[in-house]
C-alpha cells in the first residue's frame, strides 16, 4: 500500500477506505469519496406512470428464432443462448406516437434493423430456476436491436469480438416499459417490422428458441442479474439494410408501435 500515490487512493472511495484501514485511522476520520463529476443516470420511461425506470445493464440474446440463427449461419438447434451487451447509454427512448430521429451510425455500410420484445427487471439473482424467474420481470417494452451488420461480421470473420457492431451510441431502441400487471407476460403474439410501409420481419413470439424465463434462468447462470437489468430477447429472420430517410415501424401483440426515421 505504500507504494500508492495520494491521486490512486483519492480517485478510488473502496483504496481510500482500505488505505485508512491499513493506517489505523479512525473510519470517520476520512473524508467522504465524492464524485468528481456528474454521469447521467439513464432511464426509460414507464407507460402510464410518471416514475420512470432506471437501466443497469443491458443483456442481447442472440440467435432465438430459428429461421434467424439459420440466416446468420448457424443450426438452430437448443444450444444454450449465448449473450451479449450493449452499454447502458446506448438506450434511445422513443415515446407512443411519435416517430424518433435516429443518427445513422459511424462506420458502416450496412446498417440492420432487429425488432425484438424487451423484458425489465425489477430484481434478479444467480442460478434462477426459470419456474421462478418471471417473478423478476417488472414489465416489458418494445425495442430495435440495431447493428452496424458489416462491422459485426468482419470482427466475426477474424474472430475478434464484434462489440463494435453492436455496442455503439443510440444501438438499444427502446419504446416505454410495460408493467407486467397491465400486459401479463409475452410468450406469444405477432411481432413485426416495417422498412416505409414494407413489412420485414413478420414473426410470432412463440417461435422463440428459448423464452424470456429460459433466458432469465440461462443469464443469472453468467451473471448475477439485478433490478434495472433489461434483456432484449432476439430477432425473428429477415433482419436487413436500412438507409438514412427510412422510417421504420415495429409492432408487437398487446404493446403500442415503435417508429423510428434514420436520418
Ligand atoms: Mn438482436
Amino acid at each position: 500500500m505504500t507504494t500508492l500515490d495520494r491521486r490512486t487512493v483519492l480517485a478510488s472511495g473502496a483504496l481510500a477506505l482500505a488505505g485508512a484501514a491499513i493506517d489505523s485511522r479512525p473510519a470517520a476520520a476520512a473524508p467522504a469519496a465524492q464524485p468528481i463529476f456528474t454521469v447521467e443516470t439513464i432511464t426509460i420511461p414507464i407507460a402510464g406512470d410518471s416514475g420512470v425506470f432506471p437501466v443497469r445493464r443491458i443483456y442481447c440474446i442472440g440467435r432465438n428464432y430459428a429461421a434467424h440463427a439459420i440466416e446468420r449461419g448457424s443450426d438452430p438447434t437448443r444450444e444454450p443462448p449465448f449473450f451479449f451487451q450493449k452499454p447502458t447509454d446506448a438506450i434511445q427512448n422513443v415515446a407512443i406516437g411519435q416517430t424518433a430521429e435516429h443518427p445513422y451510425p459511424s462506420l458502416t455500410q450496412n446498417y440492420h434493423h432487429e425488432v425484438e420484445l424487451v423484458a425489465a427487471l425489477k430484481s434478479g439473482g444467480t442460478n434462477i430456476a426459470a419456474d421462478k424467474a418471471l417473478e423478476h420481470v417488472y414489465g416489458y417494452a418494445l425495442g430495435l436491436d440495431m447493428t452496424r451488420r458489416d462491422l459485426q461480421n468482419g470482427m466475426s470473420a477474424q474472430k475478434k469480438p464484434w462489440e463494435i457492431g453492436k455496442s455503439f451510441d443510440h444501438a438499444a431502441v427502446i419504446g416505454p416499459i410495460h408493467p407486467v400487471g397491465k400486459t401479463g407476460h409475452f410468450e406469444k403474439g405477432a411481432i413485426s417490422l416495417a422498412v416505409n410501409g414494407t413489412v420485414r420481419q413478420n414473426s410470432d413470439l412463440s417461435k422463440m428458441i428459448w423464452s424470456v424465463a429460459e433466458q432469465i434462468a440461462k443469464l443469472s447462470e453468467a451473471f448475477e442479474l439485478k433490478a434495472g437489468d433489461i434483456i432484449y430477447s432476439g430477432t425473428p429472420e429477415n433482419v436487413g439494410p436500412v438507409v438514412k430517410g427510412d422510417v421504420l415501424l415495429a409492432k408487437l401483440d398487446g404493446l403500442p408501435d415503435l417508429s423510428i426515421k434514420i436520418v
